[in-house]
């Protein structure tokens, strides 16, 4: 038994003994694997920038940090091969760019996130050295402008608010990345700008008496409130003067503004002269307003009729005192100048239908298109069927009227003003005028009454034709 604890004590001193010797070599091998791997060369990345911030819309450089190869001892900086990517700083966000180093044949492969931030606030400008606070609490307009990189315009979005402690005006803008931009402006309370008024039309206008004066006012702003325009005086057209018409308005600080026109009314020149206004194709849905202007001034006037419209107008025209005369029933072209045979039927048609409306057989005619028109030629087979209408016509009685004055209003004339501006234009002073205008026509009716006006301030008068009055015959043509 002894013997046996001898032998169990003699091998535990073996084991410890093999233990230590065991230590010693891990600690050596330990030591020398350290060494070895200290040794061992590699790349060193610890430098490499793995993320970066970049400006919106800056001009992008390459920036990687460092990256080496080598041991503690000694590491050679390497520039790298590849960069795959170039970064696009016109795009808020994050990007990655590829960098590959190599060391002989080795190759690291690194990536970099870069962030495109906007960090710039926007760019406030003002005008003016000084702003000035409206008293009811709107900021005037000191031409405020920002504009922000990213955003662009902005200027919408700035707040801007009367600092009362230092007088001052405090412009704030953020854009929308949250760069806030901030502008600081003297100012001073209260509105010193008058309203600007502003003339519609002429500041001096003159009209002949009796003329039509519509007056065509003004516009007004303020640079603090809505205002209101005031319009004092007025123009008598009847009465020869200068007459001034104010326009003014008042804000609400009391600032006011007035602007003057003058309006003269002249004397008429004087003129004489007959006139006689002819309307040709009617009657037509626009003839009973021409009556109604032809009875207000007590003009008396001439129509050259034909197959259309209501018998009632025809009647009217003859009871008002005006000449029915006639223009042929179809007043087609292609039927009346093949030959004097259809002209003149057509012709009796229209006299009958007259002669059966107010009793009377008219022998006062024009032609369609007048004695000097050429496109009978179009129809009438090279017989110069106008040269013998004329004869003929006066043979069978009838007296045929052509115009020395016309309205253009069957042709280049479309509006009334134009119309207006063709006959008084033309009209002869000291003779006769024969008017041409269509009743067929509601701009051409439109001008009559400002004619009438304009002819009766000037001195001429009114008539209908007869058949002894200027004929104002053309040329034949055909
Ligand atoms: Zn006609």
């Amino acid at each position: 038994m002894k013997k046996q604890q001898e032998k169990a004590k003699g091998g535990s001193k073996k084991s410890e003994i093999f233990l230590a010797i065991f230590l010693a070599i891990t600690i050596v091998a330990s030591l020398v694997c350290a060494t070895i791997f200290a040794l061992r060369p590699e790349f060193d990345t610890l430098g490499f920038l793995l993320t970066r911030f970049v400006d919106y819309d800056s001009e992008y450089q390459t920036d990687y940090g460092k990256v080496c190869y080598g041991t503690v001892f000694g590491c050679e900086v390497l520039t790298p091969e590849n960069i795959d990517a170039a970064v696009d700083t016109k795009t808020l966000g994050q990007q990655e760019i590829k960098y590959i180093f190599k060391h002989n044949n080795e190759v690291v492969e690194l990536k970099q996130t870069v962030f495109v931030v906007d960090k710039t606030p926007p760019v406030i400008t003002v005008e003016k050295e000084k702003a000035t606070i409206c008293l009811n609490d709107k900021i005037a307009n000191f031409g405020l402008k920002v504009e922000d990189n990213y955003d662009g315009e902005l200027t919408e979005k700035a707040t801007i608010k009367y600092r009362e402690e230092d007088q001052k005006v405090v412009i704030d803008v953020k854009d929308s990345n949250e760069n806030l931009a901030t502008y600081i402006l003297p100012a001073e309370l209260g509105d010193t700008e008058s309203p600007v008024i502003t003339l519609n039309g002429d500041e001096h206008i003159s009209i002949y008496q009796n003329n039509w004066y519509s007056d065509a006012g003004a516009t007004v702003v303020d640079n603090c409130d809505e205002v209101e325009l005031k319009t004092t005086g007025s123009v008598n057209t009847n009465a020869v003067g200068a007459y001034e018409i104010t326009y003014s308005a008042t804000d609400n600080s009391g600032n006011v503004a007035s602007v003057k026109r003058t309006v003269e009314v002249k004397q008429p020149q004087r003129a004489s002269g007959t006139i006689y206004l002819t309307f040709d194709d009617g009657p037509s849905q626009y003839t009973a307003r021409l009556l109604d202007i032809l009875k207000k001034y007590n003009v008396k006037a001439t129509f050259f009729v034909t197959g259309r419209g209501d018998d009632s107008l025809i009647l009217r025209e003859h009871n008002e005192g005006h000449t029915v005369a006639l223009h042929t029933f179809s007043h087609d072209y292609a039927y009346v100048y093949q030959s004097e045979e259809n002209f003149f039927e057509d012709l009796y048609r229209i006299q009958n239908r007259v002669k059966n409306i107010t009793g009377v057989a008219p022998t006062l005619i024009r032609f369609p298109g007048g004695s000097s028109n050429t496109i009978s030629a179009n129809y009438d087979g090279g017989q110069r069927i106008m040269s013998k209408l004329v004869k003929s016509v006066q043979e069978k009685g009838f007296t045929y009227f052509d115009w020395n004055v016309s309205s253009g209003d069957a042709g280049g004339a479309t509006t009334s003003d134009a119309v207006f501006n063709n006959v008084v234009n033309a009209l002869k002073n000291g003779g006769s005028s024969v008017v041409l205008q269509h009743d067929i026509k509601g701009f051409s009716v439109d001008a009559v009454e400002r004619i009438i006006q304009y002819a009766l301030n000037r001195g001429y008068t009114f008539a209908p034709l007869t058949a002894s009055s200027f004929t104002a015959h053309h040329g034949v043509n055909n």
